[in-house]
């Protein structure tokens, strides 16, 4: 077994790391950090336990640590972080000179050394750990994994990216509240409302998703050459985000294929057997009333993520547009640092 800690792991992303990790069959969770106002409690004490499934037995009498390297447990070496942007840039580098750290903050992912990695999309940015340590001089290493819209959104290009050519997407998202964190968004402020506006979300979107679908050429990544415009809203959902997507490719191309490329798309996490990859990472619905986040967030628990209306757009020569949701807190965050660490268990650790 490999012994893990989590981060942050009071938080929304926090409890889903716990949640995942429990009776995972390679990591033990053996420590849990957070801000000093939890630190010195017992887990249990210390958390507003939001998720629908219990506060794993295993969890609650573990006593929160302060998050510094000098108050983690020595008896760790993945440490699994959903801090807040600003303490992870402080921190995560600091962790990184003795541990692993996977991390689902914005931090350092477009930092040059640092792998920004889904593991179906672009597993050999990993290589750059290898360039990241050499830089710094660090025992451990830092690998990140993007945004939540931006994880769901670039599953679903990767397959049409390698198959034809893109000229352009336009993407309009209505993302869960859980994607703001616990105390992030007011009840009062959403219910009988909708948001236009997630600070730096757009640019997140914008710039992620062409860095995970570029190359990387020796140091650098070669950004993918299409452009991409995000328009990003909050909507009243708990979990799960919704994007309508429309893509505009250099030729006319038929509906059946793009949903055969979607359907047929496979990664390495599923050429490994992962333990948490889903079978098909983008699951295709012909019925007009999905994707919908209540009945297809969960899909392949979690980790999938559900396209639909799958249709030609009218408006544009050579385009197409589609409906996809992704559940934030697991695709989109947890899962998806799990994942990420799954694959360096087995090829690099
Ligand atoms: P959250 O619910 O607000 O949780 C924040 C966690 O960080 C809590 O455990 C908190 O501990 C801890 N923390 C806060 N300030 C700290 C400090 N100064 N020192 C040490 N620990 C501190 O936030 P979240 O939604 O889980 O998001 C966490 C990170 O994941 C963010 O960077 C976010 O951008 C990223 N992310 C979130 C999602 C999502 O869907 N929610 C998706 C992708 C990425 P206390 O309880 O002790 O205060």
């Amino acid at each position: 077994m490999v012994n893990v800690g989590v981060l942050g792991a009071t938080g929304m992303v926090g409890q889903r790391f716990i949640q995942l990790l429990d009776k995972h069959p390679d990591f033990e969770i053996t420590a849990l950090a957070a801000s000093s106002r939890s630190a010195g409690k017992r887990y249990e004490d210390a958390t507003t336990w939001y998720l629908n499934e219990s506060m794993p037995e295993s969890v609650k009498d573990i006593t929160v640590c302060e998050t510094s390297p000098e108050a983690m447990s020595n008896d760790v070496d993945i440490l699994f972080s959903s801090l807040p942007t600003e303490f992870a840039a402080k921190v995560e580098p600091e962790f990184a000179k003795d541990y692993v750290v996977a991390s689902n903050a914005s931090a350092m992912r477009m930092v040059d050394d640092v792998p920004l990695v889904i593991p179906e999309v672009n597993p050999e940015f990993l290589d750059l750990i290898e360039i990241q340590q050499k830089n710094r001089g660090w025992d451990g290493f830092i690998v990140t994994n993007p945004n939540c819209s931006t994880i769901a959104l670039t599953l679903t290009l990767k397959p049409i990216y390698d198959a034809f050519k893109i000229n352009k997407v336009y993407v309009s998202t209505m993302q869960a509240v859980s994607g703001a964190g616990y105390n992030g968004v007011p009840s009062m402020a959403i219910v009988d409302n909708l948001i236009p506006y997630i600070g730096n979300e757009e640019e997140k979107m914008e710039s992620e998703t062409l860095h995970l679908l570029g190359n990387l050429d020796g140091t650098d990544v070669v950004n993918a050459d299409f452009s991409l415009s995000a328009s990003c809203h909050r909507v009243g959902v708990i979990d799960g985000h919704t994007e309508a997507v429309f893509v505009e490719l250099d030729k006319n191309e038929d509906i059946a294929d793009i949903k055969n490329v979607m359907v047929n798309f496979k990664g390495l996490p599923q050429e490994l057997d992962l333990y948490s990859s889903p079978k098909n990472p983008v699951i295709v619905k012909d019925e007009d009333d999905r994707p919908q986040p209540r009945l297809d967030r969960l899909s392949d628990n979690g980790m999938a993520v559900t396209v639909g209306r799958l249709r030609k757009d009218a408006a544009m020569d050579n385009s197409f547009k589609y409906v996809l949701v992704g559940h934030n807190t697991i695709r989109g965050a947890a899962g998806a640092s799990v994942l990420n660490a799954e694959l360096i268990n087995k090829k690099i650790l």
